[in-house]
């Protein structure tokens, strides 16, 4: 079984030609709405990848909440461990796309936000009784070692993604078994470049010392992924797949919720690896973040392609 702590964030997204000046009320070109949240995102992706999955996390007693409750359920995701803050609303991110893909983000975490020790302690039937645990850092950090601390304990494997990049707290080192930082997070780590293909090795292997991690595995986006099990003595440079990339959101968390559901069957971490980099590939022919994630039937059948 997977259990899945994280953040849940509807998504507003507008498009227009240009930014709006100080002041200036600009028409939009178009709009649309979207589920996601590292959180969710990852607890869909395992639960498609045939993981019993469970979430742990915090959403607001409104419109929104209950839309992430329905998505979760319709892929089978146990939501008993969501908690619904009385006061707060549910996360929101608004985007603003322009003509040229880039774009500008305003993020508001709201029941995000609010998720404390004593919620974990309450969900602590829920963390130590799966097999995995995935974390990200979209909640407040006190949280999150707390979940990572009480799994760890009870002999759940671990699993952090270092996302959004940004500095991480030393503290939660002792608690994670399985780090999974993508090039940009892996960059900010340690200080060198994942595009110098050479350092990709050097890099895990600094994290796994620095950390005291059983394993780390690199994503490196179009270029696949690189994995260091050091339980297993294994390293291994997985090449991506060719697929027709419409859209990357949501890739990481495609990767790291199938990671965890090979994983709680007890595959190698080098062979949880293979499927995710499928998972990760067919994640990016499909719009969306939660929405992308592939159902188990097509990452296996592109891994024997
Ligand atoms: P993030 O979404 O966190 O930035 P990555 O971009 O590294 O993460 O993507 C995660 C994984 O998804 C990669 O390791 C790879 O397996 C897969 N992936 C991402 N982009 C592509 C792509 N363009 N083609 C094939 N696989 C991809």
């Amino acid at each position: 079984d997977v259990c899945v702590l994280g953040s849940f964030m509807k998504d507003l997204v507008a498009s227009a030609e240009r930014r709006p000046l100080p002041g200036e009320t600009l028409h939009g070109t178009g709009f649309a709405e979207f589920l996601g949240g590292k959180g969710v995102n990852q607890a869909i992706a395992a639960a498609r990848m045939g993981a019993r999955t469970a979430i742990v996390g915090t959403i607001g007693d409104d419109r929104y909440g209950e839309e992430f409750l329905d998505l979760l359920k319709t892929d089978g995701v146990d939501v008993d461990g969501v908690i619904r803050h009385p006061s707060l609303g549910t996360g929101v991110g608004l985007p603003l796309v322009l003509p040229d893909g880039s774009n500008s983000i305003i993020i508001v975490s709201r029941a995000n936000a609010a998720i404390t020790p004593d919620d974990i302690e309450a969900a602590a039937g829920v963390l130590t009784g799966s097999r995995v645990l995935s974390v990200q850092l979209e909640l407040p950090v006190e949280a999150s070692r707390a979940a990572l601390r009480l799994a760890s304990a009870a002999g759940v494997t671990t699993i952090l993604t270092p996302a959004p990049v940004g500095p991480v707290d030393p503290s939660l080192a002792a608690y994670v078994d399985i780090l999974v930082p993508n090039e940009v997070e892996a960059a900010a780590l340690t200080g060198l470049d994942c595009d110098d293909e050479s350092q990709v090795p050097v890099i895990a292997r600094k994290l796994a010392d620095e950390w005291d991690l059983r394993g780390c595995v690199v994503t490196l986006g179009s270029r696949g992924a690189y994995v260091l099990d050091r339980s297993a003595g294994v390293e291994l440079r997985v090449a991506a797949h060719r697929v027709d990339t419409v859209d990357t959101v949501g890739a990481g968390d495609a990767f790291c919720g199938s990671l965890a559901a090979s994983l709680a069957e007890g595959a190698s971490l080098a062979d949880a690896v293979r499927l995710a980099n499928a998972a990760g590939a067919l994640s990016t022919t499909v719009n969306g973040a939660a929405a992308s994630a592939p159902s188990r039937a097509a990452a296996s059948g592109l891994l024997s392609t």
